[in-house]
């Protein structure tokens, strides 16, 4: 089938329904699954992923900040809307605004959040972070600390207590434990000042798929998963329980094939230089559309259904790729960036080893002039 755009990426739909059902299924009944659609879903598109996983029975999006849950608001998500990572000061109308869940992460801001509750009128919820080790966002406070705040903020209603693992695929790492204890002695001392959170949430994409119930209180956040990705963990790592399925395929056109001679250099820089007589294909995507630069001279794609080479720098708008071994492949055709055809497949974990990072980042580097199809 010829395109009508130079590089886009197909979305299933169902894909995405599918690997919320199976977190769901794997962490069970009586767990709230949040889908995180962050960073625009990870760049599959956060408006309609949102509203497949609201179809699907989500009744929580977890987004990073507030620009975000505004943008799935004025699309008309009504579900609730966790904003995960703080938010700025001059953004905290937007927050009411929009009805959107604030993530607090320091006792002060927790402060801030229930006077401009009182001037609301009405009680406002909020989720308290807790830094258990990662050292990033969230308070270091002790439990009494937070029991006081809590306590003395009773126009704002403590609604979820969550944190966030730092090395969670790693299994021969301590760190995970010990953040589950911390987390935990920050729980009971609460529990012990009567403070219940509805929520209690700690895991993200690896602990759910590697069956850590001590990390799931009554609340996951799955994001990597629901796009159908599960990083390979290191160290010895327990069974996985939840089976995904990637839900994007990345794809461009051939604009140009030509035959160079043997010795002929190939785009900037000549980093590569034919061996031999040298059929190559020209494709219409480039690092601005997402392509690692480190592809150049090392990357592969699939042309009629083969395995092919990138030769020469990947450039901001072209990539060359070797298709001596494809003669069948003509200007028009599809080229399979991240995707397969027929037993032949690349996925973003495959990517990001070749380019020397990691699968979120490739699929969130897929640039805003990639089109998206939803199938
Ligand atoms: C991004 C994020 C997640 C989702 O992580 P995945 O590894 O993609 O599942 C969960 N929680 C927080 C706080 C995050 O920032």
């Amino acid at each position: 089938m010829k395109s009508v755009h130079r590089c886009w990426v197909e979305v299933s739909r169902s894909r995405i329904a599918q690997n919320f059902r199976a977190v769901r299924a794997a962490v069970g009944g009586g767990i709230e699954v949040m889908p995180v659609v962050k960073a625009d879903a990870y760049r599959h598109g956060a408006i309609e992923i949102s509203r497949v996983l609201v179809e699907a029975g989500a009744r929580w999006l977890a987004v990073s900040n507030v620009e975000e849950g505004a943008a799935l608001r004025m699309a008309g998500i009504g579900a609730r809307i966790l904003a995960m990572a703080d938010f700025l000061p001059a953004e905290r109308d937007a927050l009411l605004e929009h009805e959107l869940t604030p993530v607090i992460h320091s006792l002060g801001d927790l402060a801030e959040w229930n006077a401009r509750a009182e001037r609301h009128g009405a009680p406002l919820a909020y989720h308290l972070k807790i830094d258990s080790g990662m050292g990033r966002l969230g308070t270091r406070a002790s439990a009494e600390e937070i029991a006081c705040a809590v306590l003395a903020n009773r126009a704002t209603v403590l609604e979820g207590l969550m944190t966030h693992f730092a090395s969670s695929a790693d299994y021969s790492s301590p760190q995970t434990r010990e953040q589950v204890e911390q987390f935990e002695r920050i729980r009971t001392g609460l529990a012990q000042a009567g403070i219940r959170p509805r929520y209690v949430h700690l895991a993200s994409t690896i602990p759910i798929s590697y069956g850590q119930r001590e990390s799931w209180g009554n609340m996951v956040r799955p994001g990597h998963a629901i796009y159908g990705y599960v990083s390979p963990p290191r160290g010895n790592a327990p069974k996985p329980v939840l089976h995904v399925q990637p839900a994007l395929t990345w794809k461009t056109q051939v604009l140009a094939v030509k035959d160079l001679p043997a010795g002929a250099p190939v785009g900037y820089g000549a980093i590569f230089r034919a061996t031999r007589p040298t059929r190559i294909a020209v494709l219409a995507a480039g690092y601005a559309d997402g392509i690692p630069h480190r592809f150049s001279n090392r990357g592969k794609v699939i042309a009629s259904g083969k395995i092919a080479p990138v030769i020469g720098a990947v450039s901001m708008d072209l990539t060359t790729i070797d298709v001596t071994d494809c003669p069948e492949l003509q200007v028009g055709d599809t080229v399979t960036l991240l995707g397969s055809e027929g037993a032949v497949s690349i996925d973003a974990q495959q990517i990001a080893r070749m380019a020397g990072t990691i699968s979120y980042s490739i699929l969130c580097g897929i640039s805003a002039r990639v089109k998206r199809v939803y199938v």
